[in-house]
């Protein structure tokens, strides 16, 4: 072998090389890896912070956000998060200068421990309502036990009402929209509202979750038999949202760390209004279940 052609060859298989490492960092640049067990995101505390708007973070941590919206006519609890984390949430919202029990409605992202854990104790402590998609109250209302994935159960809780697809569930001036995006849960919920900052309106969408189970299969589930259908729906559906704000159910989706660092540093701008972030999750999300659906149908 000449030396050119010896060259030539080394080139092109540096170039494989760095193509298919080029292709693994951009894979994992769309979907962000899931905080392990040993993160401090998963248990530090942080402290409450207005976000937009009417909108301020609650959450116990960042991995586990918790939103209030409020209005003159009392506010609104996304997500309840775990029941031990129930104190630290309401010690937040008092911190932020409001009262625990101005707290009118609880809603939810979705039906997982992670997230309704703290229901039964929040509306106990709130004498608010919650709010939910009937697949997912079945969820809280049993525990997890209702769900289609195995996992431990946790407190059971009352679901007072149930939400219909695209129906508006105001209180106050606030208005925040549910659109089923099922998948992750049988009644993920992704939730959108207009936001005021600076003069200028932007579009706001806290997103539910379009991860997949890993644990069980996405085709032919006994439990779920229409997942693989009622993803493509929901990916349909999360991708013509407006987006300027994006906000979701896990911290690390949209590097809620990074953000908080930023409100400090430079607190001129809001590094909330970053749309990017959102359409690059959900079209990460959307190439692994067309990945997986392909693979499972093979
Ligand atoms: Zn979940």
């Amino acid at each position: 072998m000449s030396f050119s052609c010896y060259s030539l060859k080394v080139l092109f298989i540096a170039g494989i090389i760095i193509n298919g490492l080029f292709n693994v960092t951009t894979l994992t640049a769309q979907v962000p890896p899931t905080p392990g067990g040993d993160d401090p995101v998963r248990h530090e505390a942080v402290d409450p912070f207005h976000i937009i708007d009417n909108i301020y973070f609650i959450g116990k941590t960042s991995h586990n956000p918790s939103y209030l919206f409020t209005s003159d006519a009392g506010h609104i609890i996304m997500d309840s998060t775990y029941e031990e984390f129930v104190p630290d949430i309401q010690a937040n919202v008092e911190k932020l200068g409001f009262d625990i029990r101005d707290v009118k409605i609880i809603l939810s992202s979705h039906a997982h421990h992670d997230h309704v854990g703290g229901h039964a104790l929040l509306r106990e402590v709130t004498g608010a309502k919650v709010m939910a998609s009937k697949p997912d109250a079945e969820i809280i209302e049993t525990g997890g036990v209702a769900d289609f994935r195995e996992g431990d159960p946790w407190h059971e809780g009352e679901v007072d009402e149930f939400i219909t697809d695209k129906q508006v569930v105001s209180l106050g001036d606030i208005a925040l929209q549910a659109h089923f995006t099922s998948g992750h849960t049988k009644g993920c919920t992704t939730w959108t509202t207009t936001v005021e900052d600076d003069g200028r309106q932007y579009d706001l969408v806290l997103l539910c979750g379009l991860r997949m189970d890993q644990n069980s299969p996405l085709v032919g589930h006994p439990d779920y038999p229409e997942m693989p259908k009622d993803f493509a729906y929901s990916f349909a559906v999360a991708k013509t949202l407006p987006v300027d704000v994006f906000l979701g159910a896990h911290g690390y989706w949209f590097n809620l760390e990074d953000k908080i660092e930023k409100l400090k540093t430079n607190p001129e701008i809001n590094p909330f209004i970053n749309p990017e972030e959102y359409y690059r999750i959900v079209e990460g999300w959307e190439r692994l279940y067309l990945e997986r659906l392909k693979r499972e149908r093979q």
